[in-house]
């Protein structure tokens, strides 16, 4: 049978019956996966590649397996579930201190303010079985964990066999059937009941985070994006400086969190109230045109060098649009900097690695580029920087027990070497700067396999993925 899928579409196919939900450049957002999950699961269903008698199995329990295997198991697929750890969506159950909403990254378009996911506006004939509201990570744990639970007892072990502590391993896909065995913990209360599959979706994750300089065991290695922090309230820290490596997504949403001291993106744009001011119309109509133009362009995008230009483009229209914005507002740049100023840090610094940001979400970017603008506006009362063309080339932090922890040594003293950088191209140090808290977001280590087979190489992009489901 003829694979039903164009890998880039929405799964990676790493073999006839083997699909992967969990590739790109950078990670996909959790509404993303949800989609992923939901639109894979829904595909193979619909073109009886899995029905009653032909099973799946989902490898993961994350958002995305989670949502895979409901839907799956919805359509009358007997669906297994297997998850390595003891308990689902162990991602956001670690982390108490991260507030997602679901929609905030699409601005700015019209629903970036729906707090639920899919918005009651676009309500899908099937809805998708996570319930997906705004909140603290951690709290959003409970209910998906427990809407698992509900439809798994509603459906039974044979239609949703949910397997913690269990791993696969030596798995075939061949025209016809996928097989493996299992790895299970002595703990594991649960076992797969089938070695033979119609079709496997990997929704492993997206491997491991970069959080070091370098890639050595006694390096200094920063909290992780899924940790508690106190980047908010830098509660317990001694007016703090604070340094953030990186120019995607983690760094930039992490940069808005320790300047504005605001939980969220959205919070920040909310209490700037820059819909009801001059120019806003047509600054937000110039940035859709622009990251319309970009992210179609990414899609096609063939080395780095062309990923630069588009980026850079980009990031020339963000600068250039806020610039105006701010002509037109007088005001704004007092109204940043003064919130800047009540903040309890002594510095703050972003370093990023090119004279623009790595594809990343318009709000992010735009909000970092309203800061930029604000602080260039008003120098005299900046503590906060913006340093481009920079790399973090090595952390060493004073008097901290080896190997240097962030999540030991934050408030210690440490000396962050930079080296000039431009994209892939990396310079020599010239650089030291002092810091107390050190957070580095340097993206996903590309070097991990995924769990089976080979993921894309250069054309691995972000995917262009509906906003809400379709039906
Ligand atoms: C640095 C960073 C920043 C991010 N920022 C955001 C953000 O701001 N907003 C947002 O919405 N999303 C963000 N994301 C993405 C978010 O983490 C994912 O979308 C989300 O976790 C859902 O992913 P998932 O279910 O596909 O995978 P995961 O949540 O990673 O779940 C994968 C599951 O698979 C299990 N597993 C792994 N290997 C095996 C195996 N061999 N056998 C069985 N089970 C296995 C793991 O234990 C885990 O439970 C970020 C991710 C990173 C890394």
């Amino acid at each position: 049978m003829a694979p039903p899928f164009d890998p880039f579409l929405i799964a990676h196919q790493l073999d006839p019956r083997i699909f992967d939900i969990c590739w790109g450049l950078s990670p996909v957002s959790i509404r993303d996966q949800m989609m992923r999950g939901r639109t894979v699961a829904d595909r193979l269903a619909d073109l009886d590649y899995v029905h009653r008698d032909a099973p799946l199995l989902v490898v993961g329990a994350g958002v995305s397996g989670v949502t895979a295997a409901l839907t799956a198991a919805l359509h009358g697929v007997p669906t297994t579930l297997v998850e390595a750890s003891s308990e689902p969506f162990g991602v956001q159950a670690a982390c108490d201190t991260r507030y997602l909403h679901p929609s905030q990254y699409d601005w700015p378009l019209p629903h970036w303010r729906e707090d639920t996911f899919p918005p009651p506006s676009h309500a899908p004939a099937n809805p998708l079985p996570l319930r997906y509201a705004a909140g603290i990570a951690s709290n959003l744990v409970p209910y998906w964990s427990d809407t698992l639970q509900k439809i798994g007892d509603v459906l039974g072990d044979d239609l949703l066999r949910v397997c913690y502590g269990v791993k696969p391993r030596d798995v075939v896909g061949t025209e016809d059937m996928a097989q493996c065995d299992f790895d299970c913990e002595p703990w594991a209360k649960k076992r797969p009941a089938h070695k033979a599959f119609r079709a496997i979706i990997s929704a492993a994750g997206f491997g491991s985070e970069r959080v070091q300089a370098r890639k050595d065991p006694k390096a200094f290695a920063s909290l992780r994006f899924w940790e508690r922090d106190n980047l908010e309230s830098l509660k317990g820290l001694d007016s703090p400086r604070v340094i953030i490596g990186g120019g995607g997504d983690g760094a930039l949403q992490d940069f808005i969190r320790v300047a504005s001291g605001f939980p969220s993106a959205k919070a920040l744009l909310e209490y700037l109230h820059l819909q009801d001011k001059p120019r806003f119309w047509l600054w937000r109509e110039t940035i859709l045109a622009a990251e319309d133009q970009a992210q179609r362009a990414s899609a096609w995008a063939g080395s780095e060098a062309d990923d630069h230009v588009i980026q850079s483009r980009l990031h020339a229209v963000h600068r250039e649009a806020v610039q105006s914005l701010f002509g037109s507002l007088p005001s704004l740049a007092e109204q940043l900097n003064s919130l800047l100023e009540k903040r309890p840090y002594k510095s703050l610094t972003l370093v990023h690695p090119c004279t623009h940001f790595a594809q990343s979400y318009a709000l992010n970017r735009a909000l970092v580029c309203i800061l930029q603008e604000a602080l260039h506006r008003e120098p005299g009362r900046g503590r906060v920087k913006v340093l481009s063309n920079c790399g973090i080339d090595d952390v060493e932090c004073a008097g901290c027990p080896a190997p240097p922890q962030a999540s030991r040594c934050v408030g210690n003293p440490h000396q962050v070497h930079l080296k000039l950088k431009e994209c892939a191209n990396s310079g020599k140090r010239h650089e030291t700067l002092e810091a107390d808290v050190v957070v580095l977001r340097l993206g996903i280590d590309n070097g991990v396999q995924p769990l089976f087979g080979m993921r894309p190489g250069g054309g691995a992009r972000r995917q262009l993925l509906p906003y809400f489901p379709v039906p």
